[in-house]
């Protein structure tokens, strides 16, 4: 588990938009808790996963590399192995990220 105890995406909205969340399971309000500080269940919040995939580096990171990659796979058919392999070599690790970061 994260030692993050706070959703960044939670606390950026209650911070700037004044929302209030509640827990969907005993309703208490929360200000971007990554568990609720009632009944302990881990909170994830709407909207959550896609912030972090358009705000993820690795991501953007990963992109302009399987970009390149097809660029590789278009110089040859000697190429294009390498270009699926550079795909899912950055894939896998952004993938992890993402799982660990919910985890
Ligand atoms: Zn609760």
């Amino acid at each position: 588990m994260k030692g993050n105890m706070y959703s960044e995406y939670a606390l950026k909205l209650v911070r700037e938009q004044h929302k209030i969340f509640d827990c969907p399971k005993c309703g208490h309000e929360l200000l971007g808790e990554r568990y609720c500080p009632s009944c302990k269940s881990k909170i994830i919040y709407n909207g959550e996963k896609d912030y972090y995939l358009k705000n993820s580096k690795l991501y953007s990171a990963g992109n302009s590399m399987q970009k390149a990659g097809d660029t590789m796979q278009k110089t040859g058919n000697s190429l294009s192995s390498f270009g699926c392999a550079m795909t899912l070599f950055i894939t896998i690790p952004v993938i992890i990220i993402l799982i660990l970061l919910f985890l």
